[in-house]
């Protein structure tokens, strides 16, 4: 039987762990290990400089609950090296309050943890729910999304150094058009510098502004969500740039001090 370890970057308290603990179950063993407060845009971290504390605890359903003061990417890290006794098969991180598409990825604690999983040798899922003001999504439709595509994993629909993205689009179950297998769409970032200064006059600063626009190119993520539908995307721990790698094989660069 398949063991499953859940985590995410909102926090042990979000209830998306909840809703995939029910989803994954009938596919096998299921663990929660979590961080202690939100860390959403933490990216991938490992903490280094500071020691990680871990309580035990479990969800409202039974399901144990490992709660750690260390980072979504910690949380794959921890179990893997020993606080888990049991060995895993498959790493699930979210359902994140808010997509993870385009270049969220590189600041997403969401995939950060998926990532994690995959340096470890997983496969891994990370999951998002678009949010939007007037509009939500489902989390156990959603859920039951994700535990559909990791039986396609754990049944040998996985290769190594690769894990799936996921988004929801934040409508109602009745309304999603359905899945789109795509690629990493371009957002747009609406980031605003706000100044502000303490009581003692000297100035401090928050990055503010809207939340990312994106542009909703067909065959993106952000294209699918766009039109109503969920969007799988594979990603790949190799970021080779191959384009790239072409052009500076032609520079002839070389070890020569001149
Ligand atoms: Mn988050």
């Amino acid at each position: 039987m398949p063991h499953i370890l859940i985590t995410n970057d909102d926090g042990y308290q979000a209830p998306a762990l909840l809703a995939l603990a029910r989803a994954l179950r009938p596919l096998g063993q299921v663990t929660v290990f979590a961080p202690d407060h939100n860390w959403s845009a933490a990216g991938h971290t490992k903490t280094m400089h500071k020691p990680l504390r871990v309580t035990q605890s479990s969800l409202p359903d039974g399901t144990p609950l490992y709660i750690t003061t260390g980072t979504p990417s910690d949380c794959v890290g921890l179990a893997m090296l020993g606080i888990i006794p049991q060995p895993l098969d498959m790493v699930v991180s979210g359902i994140n309050q808010g997509s993870n598409m385009g270049h969220d990825i590189t600041y997403s604690g969401t995939v950060a943890a998926a990532m994690e999983a995959a340096v470890y040798g997983l496969p891994a899922i990370a999951a998002s729910q678009d949010e939007k003001e007037d509009q939500k999504g489902d989390l156990d439709f959603a859920a039951n999304i994700v535990a559909e595509l990791a039986r396609y994993l754990l049944g040998g629909g996985w290769t190594p150094n690769s894990l799936l993205n996921v988004n929801f689009p934040a409508l109602p179950p009745h309304q999603v058009r359905g899945i789109q297998v795509t690629r990493l769409g371009k957002r747009i970032y609406r980031d605003v510098l706000i100044k502000r200064l303490d009581p003692k006059g000297r100035p401090y600063y928050w990055i503010g502004g809207d939340p990312p626009a994106g542009e909703p190119e067909e065959g993106t993520d952000i294209g699918a969500l766009a039109l109503g539908y969920v969007s799988v995307t594979p990603l790949n721990l190799d970021m080779t740039d191959e384009a790239q790698l072409a052009k500076l094989r032609q520079w002839g660069l070389q070890w020569k001090m001149s």
